[in-house]
């Protein structure tokens, strides 16, 4: 069977230099923060075009504490898409605030901007945009209703790392952005972490605090903060892998356009990218209206697909008792149905690519 991602061949790939990181790690004497994780956290603002970053333990941690930073509590509104990964959605819940989900553009798969407004209550306070699977969502007309409302905007980068929108990567364009580091991500760490990456200053402040039990100053705590720390052997990881990501990203664009050049017109439907993004190809998800028999096909010969996701977080038995109505999201329940996840990543080799694609190709048919 082919993988659907190989992460051992990334760690293959660059053996020699993430040994070291973790051995420079291992023999400072500095286990918890320091200069790994301050130099990362540079590292990844710079590269993000933002002014802070703050490494925290994960991504759905990096969410809940910006959220926390923004001032969101308990009763408040936070809009986010209906066919999102629940992470972004228990972020929100964690903060004792109220999920509202805004249902998706059917074509970009990304929450679509005409439908907020509605969405928006006296209680609403910040708005949770996306970037689904490597897509950047369209910030621009969302940014303009938040100012409008007096909102914020929380971006969910978790998978979209050097994606771009109108020319610039993702990373400062609202007023927070969340990032994952889980080892399947763009980005992605040998363990768990997460980041935040902000222009602005009280933002930057509050969430360093929160990660460690709201302290600024050791044993002085102004805040009822978490322990929610960059481990420093992830931090170096990632400083290792980070002059990389643009090439690997540039291979995960590469495989996405041989499925793009050789899968239309059988019967699938494709990955629509506006003419605005540039994106990451987290996943490259097709849309197809036998899917389970589809699916079946390939599994028998040999190609593993996931689907992202199978049950949406209104319909998940964690939110059976709030009451949202499966009804209300008819995009997404039909997404949920019909999408289905190709093998994708930096490390496919091409035979396997021509494999895949001439499976979909016959499996589709027949
Ligand atoms: C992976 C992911 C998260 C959560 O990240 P973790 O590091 O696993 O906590 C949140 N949102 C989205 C969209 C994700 O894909």
């Amino acid at each position: 069977m082919i993988p659907f991602l190989d992460l051992q061949a990334g760690y293959n790939e660059l053996k020699v230099e993430i040994d070291l990181a973790v051995q420079r790690v291992m023999e400072s004497g500095c286990y918890i923060l320091g200069p790994e994780v301050l130099a990362f956290e540079r590292e990844w603002a710079d590269f993000c075009y933002s002014t802070y970053a703050i490494g925290v333990a994960n991504g759905m941690d990096a969410l809940c504490l910006a959220l926390h930073a923004m001032g969101v509590v308990n009763g408040d509104e936070v809009i986010v898409p209906s066919n999102t990964y629940i992470a972004t959605w228990l972020a929100v819940s964690h903060c004792g605030a109220i999920p509202v989900p805004v249902e998706p553009d059917e074509l970009t798969y990304n929450i679509d901007h005409r439908k907020i407004e509605s969405a928006i209550t006296s209680k609403t306070k910040v708005i949770i945009p996306v970037h689904l699977y490597g897509q950047p969502a369209d910030l621009d007309p969302i940014i303009e209703i938040a100012q409008k409302h007096d909102l914020l905007v929380l971006e969910d980068a978790a998978q979209a790392h050097g994606a771009r929108y109108k020319g610039r990567r993702i990373g400062s364009h609202g007023d927070a952005v969340a990032w994952s580091f889980y080892p399947g991500k763009n980005l992605g760490a040998h363990g768990d972490g997460g980041a935040v990456t902000t222009d602005n200053l009280e933002i930057f402040e509050r969430i360093k605090a929160l990660r460690n039990y709201g302290s600024r100053y050791k044993y002085v705590n102004d805040l009822k903060g978490f322990n929610s720390r960059l481990d420093p052997l992830q931090a170096a990881i990632l400083r290792t892998k980070l002059p990389y990501l643009d090439n690997w990203n540039s291979r995960r664009i590469a495989v996405a356009q041989m499925y793009t050049n050789h899968l239309h017109n059988i019967g699938l439907s494709l990955p629509c990218v506006a003419n605005w993004a540039s994106p990451v190809w987290h996943q490259y998800v097709v849309r197809c209206k036998n899917r389970e028999n589809f699916q079946e096909k390939l599994a028998c010969s040999g190609v593993p697909t996931l689907i992202h996701y199978p049950i949406p977080p209104y319909s998940q038995v964690a939110y059976s008792n709030d009451d949202y109505l499966s009804e209300s999201f008819p995009i997404t329940n039909r997404l949920s149905n019909e999408i289905i996840s190709l093998p994708i990543g930096p490390h496919m080799p091409p035979s396997d690519l021509e494999l895949i694609i001439n499976n979909v190709k016959s499996s589709i048919g027949s």
